[in-house]
């Protein structure tokens, strides 16, 4: 009946899925435990209008031309530069930490003798790791760092992952580096913006064709068995390939242990005015349990006289904690190739997305890796 399975209608299989049905012509079915497509990226309105991300905010950004151009055949785009605030000793400040933040946050003459000496030693505009500013030997430099370590990504980052910056992989505190210029956005992709009508209305136009069925609120294990060399599905031995986009842990019963994610605990506030704050997103490292709050208006204004907040409360994975970010440490990596290993002993199986491939891939970066394993393992 299907050539493909595919478990998880987030976007990496939907990706997966639309390619094989238009490209390949071939059936697929995707079985997807919630009562709804999307994953994570889903949004819907509410009452008033406002499109509100459920699994908290997702703000598509990317300097893959062709990744840009595969989303824009499924919707429209408006376009936003993401912009974030960080609420540090009284005062909101741009971030990424650049001149501007330094600026509102410093005396003056420090300000400028800061700002000189950083150009002595990196370009214009250039982009600094925090865990690399630290390691310089000037005073005012150090000054500089100590601060922004301290202020920006101490509390932040133990709230987040319960661990401190430096114990965590640099690749994840560099996503946010301190900024030599006054680009006061958060990203600074070629491509900066979101689906007109949303991302789950972008998913169910690419999985709107003939050849997809799709059946939601089923668990894999309940439709698919496991064995030595492959799965069955309903029973019966399957002989087309499984893409797999869920938790490579649960699909081998968590043969080798649990694999660490961090997760989000969100509170939405419907509040009884326009605009509650200046921006999208304001972080506060330092202050409250929670590390952001995000306005969805920002992203999608709509003429409304309430306005939609939503708090991220940072805590681990568990049976009602959805996972969100894989945690690395050795033990988690060693953890994983052990999976991978075994499920590379099962032929017909690809495994695909943040859960299955335990990566901290952004939406544009699953959308690449979705297109480059169907050219390069389906098709
Ligand atoms: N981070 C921080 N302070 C901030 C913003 C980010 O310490 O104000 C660190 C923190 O460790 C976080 C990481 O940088 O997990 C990546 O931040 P990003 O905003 O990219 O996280 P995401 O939006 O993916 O949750």
């Amino acid at each position: 009946m299907f050539d493909y399975i595919i478990v998880g209608a987030g976007l990496a299989g939907s990706v997966m899925a639309e390619r094989i049905a238009s490209e390949l012509d071939e059936k697929v079915l995707i079985i997807e435990e919630r009562n709804h497509i999307a994953g994570n990226c889903y949004d819907e309105r509410d009452e008033n209008g406002v499109l509100v991300h459920r699994y908290g905010p997702h703000i598509f950004h990317t300097d893959h031309e062709d990744v840009f151009r595969y989303l824009s055949r499924f919707t429209e785009w408006r376009e936003y530069q993401h912009r974030v605030l960080g609420f540090i000793d009284g005062v909101k400040v741009p971030l990424p930490f650049n001149f501007n933040s330094m600026e509102k946050l410093f005396p003056p003459s420090l300000f400028h003798r800061i700002q000189e000496k950083l150009l002595e030693r990196y370009a214009y505009g250039s982009r600094v790791p925090i865990l690399e500013l630290s390691g310089e030997d000037d005073p005012d430099v150090r000054f500089l760092a100590d601060y922004v370590y301290r202020k920006v990504f101490l509390n932040y980052t133990m709230k987040q992952w319960g661990l401190r910056p430096e114990e965590i992989d640099p690749a994840v505190t560099e996503r946010v580096p301190v900024v030599l210029s006054r680009d006061d956005r958060y990203f600074h992709d070629k491509y900066q913006a979101v689906p007109r009508e949303g991302y789950t209305q972008m998913i169910r136009r690419m999985l709107n064709h003939r050849n997809i069925k799709l059946l939601l609120n089923t668990k894999h294990s309940e439709v698919l068995e496991l064995r030595d060399d492959g799965f069955n599905f309903m029973g019966r031995e399957f002989h087309g390939r499984v893409i797999f986009t869920g938790k490579i842990d649960e699909l081998f019963n968590y043969t080798f242990g649990r694999l660490p994610y961090r997760s989000l605990d969100l509170h939405f506030d419907r509040l009884d005015m326009e605009w509650f704050q200046e921006v999208a997103t304001v972080n506060y490292p330092n202050d409250y349990d929670f590390t952001r709050i995000t306005e969805f208006k920002h992203l999608h204004p709509v003429k409304a006289d309430v306005t939609v907040t939503l708090r991220e409360y940072p805590c681990s994975h568990d049976e009602r904690n959805d996972p969100y970010y894989p945690v690395f440490t050795e033990e988690s990596r060693k953890m994983y190739r052990e999976y991978r290993k075994i499920a590379e002993e099962i032929g017909d199986l690809t495994l695909l997305g943040r859960l299955a491939e335990y990566r901290y891939y952004d939406m544009d970066d699953v959308v690449k890796r979705a297109l480059e394993v169907f050219e390069g393992e389906v098709r």
